[in-house]
């Protein structure tokens, strides 16, 4: 066998789950079509549950600066003068934004997420540069400008084919994006709705464009947004693009955005540009056998709300550990198949939300009617913190068979008497034991699991009453406790064999 696990695509889904197998000792190959890093603009940001897997891989410094450019070009651009930051945002539905002064952030469901709670306006090529570098620093291998072409499977493994060399994997994951060859060649049911809209998103040159306004604007046309960085335009139209392969112009664009603002903008030049619709599909399961996909190959449909990198990043965090698992042989019966069970749901409700914003978005006076009842119920407190609670995915909880208030959500940024907190124990990517009341029984119960699940004893000052709490590699709870350990043995085996 060459590698353990050949990943396809170089994205920031395939990065993430080789940053995820690495840690785990698993030997990983990503292949990637592009010789270069693809600068076409996509996410301009990331929330909070992304934000939670990187900080807890220690990739939160890393970041900093990013965020702090971010802001510093928004504030420019957006003409609040230095300091401070632009006002808190809590995410929009169909273009709607929130205030997150509107937020009720004291609601339980928000736990204590550290560092990591906000919401970051950092582009995915940003990203992507963070995650490729420690992935590489790990020791994964990245081999850019080679392409899957193809692959079989047979009982011991699969031979992956990349032009004329075929490598020998054990598992292949296909995190080739929308158009994923793997999830065409492996035969994966991928139903969903057909497109009704064309979305042009574009980093351009603009004269004329006083008259844009700044943010999402509504007409009877179509949306269209400007800013929040200098040149960012997007629209919506209804219709499918007629070809959606021909290249972006800029006559395109500025039509585009004449007809749905009215203002004569022009576009005299054009930085990066995409267009997408609202194809929204998924996969029935995300496993055949020993292939396997996450990110835009599992799951597609329009950008709106901004959960497309969430998605992904959580479906590599969810399943790095498990295959690794599964690979060093001690995987539980039926484990990498909670792969699916834990993902699709969420998936799913993805593109529901995607799928409810375009029929907000569109231009009859019975959907601008409606659009006007959901910006007011967006604007209160409860529907403000609703959405907030749903884009943040603290409301994702996975199945596990503890009942406490924390078991299957992902786990707070516990606050410890020495002053750490816990995503600074979470970077070598094993599971935890916490034992906060340093409690020789817990410590017994775990024993015969030592080899998969580190023990850690600290006093856990920001929730008092807690006396362990078991958390996945993947930052979930699987079983927690304020008494004894009940039910920790039986959570041990059900996790970690
Ligand atoms: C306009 C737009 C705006 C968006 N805004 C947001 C946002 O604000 N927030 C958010 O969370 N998400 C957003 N998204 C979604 C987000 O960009 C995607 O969900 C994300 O890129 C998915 O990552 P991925 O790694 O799964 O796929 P991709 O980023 O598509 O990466 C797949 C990689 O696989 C490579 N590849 C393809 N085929 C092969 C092959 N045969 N062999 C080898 N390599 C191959 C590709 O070159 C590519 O690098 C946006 C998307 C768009 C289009």
């Amino acid at each position: 066998m060459d590698f353990d696990v050949v990943v396809a695509g170089g994205g920031p889904v395939g990065l993430m789950l080789a940053v995820e197998l690495r840690l785990a000792g698993v030997r990983v190959l990503v292949v990637e079509r592009l010789s270069e890093m693809d600068q076409t603009i996509k996410a301009g940001g990331f929330g909070r549950s992304t934000a939670e897997v990187l900080y807890r891989r220690g990739l939160w410094p890393a970041l900093e600066e990013q965020k702090r450019l971010a802001y510093e070009r928004m504030r420019a651009f957006l003409g609040r003068g230095s300091g401070g930051r632009p006002p808190r945002m809590a995410g929009h539905f169909a273009g709607i934004m929130v205030d997150g002064s509107r937020v009720d952030f004291t609601d339980p469901a928000f736990g204590d997420p550290g560092p990591a709670g906000e919401t970051l306006p950092i582009g995915q090529q940003a990203l992507e540069i963070v995650l490729a570098d420690k992935a590489s620093e790990l020791g994964a291998e990245i081999r850019r400008g080679t392409a899957l072409t193809g692959f079989d499977v047979d009982e011991s493994g699969v031979g992956v084919r990349l032009g004329e060399e075929v490598v020998r994997a054990g598992w292949l994951v296909g995190c080739d994006g929308g158009r994923s060859l793997v999830r065409k060649l492996g035969e994966f049911d991928f139903p969903g709705t057909d497109p009704e809209i064309t979305g042009r998103q574009a980093l351009v040159e603009i004269t004329g464009a006083e008259g844009l306004g700044m943010g999402w604007h509504r007409t009877d046309r179509g949306i269209y947004v400007h800013g929040p960085v200098p040149g960012r335009i997007l629209t919506v139209e209804p219709g499918v693009p007629a070809d959606r392969e021909a290249p972006i112009t800029a006559a395109e664009l500025q039509e585009s955005m004449r007809r749905v603002s009215g203002v004569d903008v022009t576009i005299t030049a054009v930085h990066t540009a995409t267009r997408f619709t609202d194809n929204a599909r998924q996969a029935t399961t995300y496993r055949h056998g020993r292939v396997l996909l996450a990110g835009d190959a599992a799951h597609v449909h329009s950008p709106f709300g901004g959960q497309g990198l969430n998605l992904g990043i959580g479906d590599a965090a969810n399943l790095g550990w498990k295959l690794a698992a599964t690979i060093h042989g001690w995987a539980p019966e039926g484990l990498l198949d909670t792969y699916t069970t834990e993902r699709h749901p969420i998936g799913a409700w993805v593109l529901e939300w995607t799928r409810a914003q375009v029929a907000l978005m569109r231009t009859d006076p019975r959907t601008r009617a409606l659009r006007d009842v959901v910006t007011d119920l967006l604007d209160t407190p409860d529907g403000a913190t609703y959405l907030a609670k749903k884009l943040s995915g603290v409301l994702n909880r996975y199945p596990v068979d503890s009942t406490h208030e924390l078991a299957g959500l992902s786990a707070p940024d516990f606050e410890f008497a020495d002053g750490s907190r816990f995503g600074e124990h979470c970077q070598d990517g094993s599971a935890v034991l916490l034992d906060s009341t340093d409690s020789e029984a817990l410590r017994q119960v775990v024993a015969p699991w030592r080899s998969r699940v580190r023990v850690l004893t600290a006093k856990c000052v920001s929730h008092p009453r807690l006396a362990g709490a078991l958390v996945r590699p993947d930052g979930f709870v699987a079983w927690a406790s304020d008494d004894g350990p009940d039910g920790l043995a039986d959570a041990l085996s059900r996790w970690f064999g």
